[in-house]
């Protein structure tokens, strides 16, 4: 029988109130609807274990697509249904979103087959899911609001810091959840239950990957780079011979693993000082397991976890372009010159090369490229070269860029007036040229 705990007193804690008003309202909607509303998953293991989570997931013991659709009328927001799965996402005013899911109610039996043991729809939802520490879930409806369900002893194992499979089939079924294993346990730093690790081995030993499809690999692999420290997860690969199942031709040595580290390193200083969303830090990661194989092999790989064009674009420009750039950049270029050749590249490409090289000197010119050299602009304005009696034309965009340049060399002072009698020094130089 499952086992409860209120945990009221820990979302109060955890919760910005509003959010936590807007649980409760749905608890009070889902009683008005005559169903079973809880909260599932990660956002219930991240609360236990104090760590911040607001992706919600609801999970609706009935048909979550109609709930969804009246808890959007009331809130006054959007929703976006599918049919065909029963699942719907409710965008609320503000942009937040919650995510509902309907447990299956029904029970889809052969003929003559023996009657199903009755089960709440609520756990047979659970019971499909990769592990322990993932099927906690906590009650909504008024009446029992904040009560913890733990039908397979999530909750012990969080305390004991296990990741735990549901039954020894769970990595045949599924074996992307090998990955997701070792991502988890690599954050959490859990270790894996004692049978769980002897399945995942066997399971990597049966080169179950070949069964899956290569986007739902390529899934796993982007959110592992997208944690904060792929080069623990991947040391984790490496150990469980998952690496080379997926990549048999690359070699995960010293070499790599400190390309990894400067990249995180250029991550955290890109993050801390820019909040650029589009950015594909994953793939910083993905370039730097691939680099150093043949063109040849590195399709056959993007090929066969069918990576996406957009990707597979990024992909190459980082590989083709961030070796030769950074042979571009030497010493004998003057900051203005790097400046004009580092322009040209898409940020990621100098990111990577800003990981890549491992001259200090190199990669703190690209990162002062990225810091300052392109916001840099001249006091002097269009307007201004218009008051000093200059005709508007192409000269304009010249003259701007020229002083942008001495900028960046640090040729000419942030002044106005004296920047202006630099433009004015230009001009008759250009004249007596003009002249000979
Ligand atoms: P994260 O903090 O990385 O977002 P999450 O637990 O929210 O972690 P998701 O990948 O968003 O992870 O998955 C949501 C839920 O769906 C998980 O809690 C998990 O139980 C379930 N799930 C996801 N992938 C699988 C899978 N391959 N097999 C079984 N269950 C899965």
């Amino acid at each position: 029988s499952p086992k409860y705990k209120n945990i009221v007193q820990k979302l109060k804690e955890s919760l910005p109130k509003d959010l936590l008003d807007l649980i409760k309202k749905i608890g009070e909607f889902a009683d008005e609807f005559g169903v079973n509303a809880y909260i599932v998953g990660g956002f219930v293991r991240d609360l236990i274990l104090g760590r911040k989570n607001f992706d919600v997931d609801i999970v609706i013991e009935g048909d979550a697509t109609e709930f969804a659709k009246k808890v959007a009328k009331k809130a006054n927001a959007k929703v976006h249904t599918f049919e065909r799965f029963k699942t719907a996402t409710v965008v609320f005013p503000d942009g937040f979103r919650i995510d509902f899911a309907s447990a299956r109610t029904e029970v889809y039996k052969a003929p003559g087959a023996l009657p199903e043991v009755d089960m709440a729809p609520l756990k047979k939802d659970l019971m499909r899911r990769d592990f322990t520490i993932n099927t906690l879930a906590i009650k909504l409806n008024k009446k029992e609001f904040g009560k913890l369900i733990d039908f397979f002893g999530g909750l012990r194992d969080i305390k004991d810091r296990k990741i735990r499979i549901l039954h020894s089939l769970s990595f045949v079924e599924d074996p992307t959840r090998i990955l997701r294993a070792l991502r988890f346990a690599t954050r959490y730093r859990f270790e894996l239950g004692k049978h769980t690790e002897k399945l995942l081995k066997i399971a990597v030993q049966r080169k179950l990957f070949k069964t899956v499809e290569g986007q739902r690999i390529y899934h796993e692999l982007k959110q592992i780079f997208l944690e904060d420290n792929p080069l623990r997860v991947v040391n984790k690969l490496a150990y469980y011979k998952v690496l080379s199942s997926i990549f048999p031709t690359i070699v995960w040595d010293k070499k790599k693993k400190d390309l990894f580290e400067r990249i995180r390193k250029v991550i955290i200083w890109h993050k801390l000082n820019f909040q650029e969303k589009e950015i594909r830090y994953d793939l910083l990661y993905f370039g730097a397991l691939l680099i150093g194989q043949s063109f040849q092999k590195i399709d056959t790989y993007l090929d066969n976890l069918s990576v996406p064009e957009k990707d597979r674009e990024i992909l190459k420009e980082i590989l083709l372009k961030a070796s030769y750039l950074l042979k571009e950049v030497n010493k004998e270029r003057k900051n203005s010159e790097i400046y004009k050749l580092v322009s040209r590249f898409k940020e990621e490409v100098l990111l990577f090369a800003a990981s890549l090289t491992e001259e200090e000197w190199k990669r703190e010119k690209i990162l002062e490229y990225l810091k300052s050299w392109r916001f840099t602009k001249p006091a002097v304005t269009g307007d201004n070269l218009k008051a000093i009696g200059l005709k508007p034309g192409p000269i304009f965009r010249e003259i701007l860029n020229e002083l942008k340049y001495r900028l960046i060399d640090k040729e000419i002072p942030e002044d106005k007036e004296k920047q202006l009698d630099f433009v004015k020094f230009l001009i008759k130089e250009e004249e007596k040229y003009a002249k000979r």
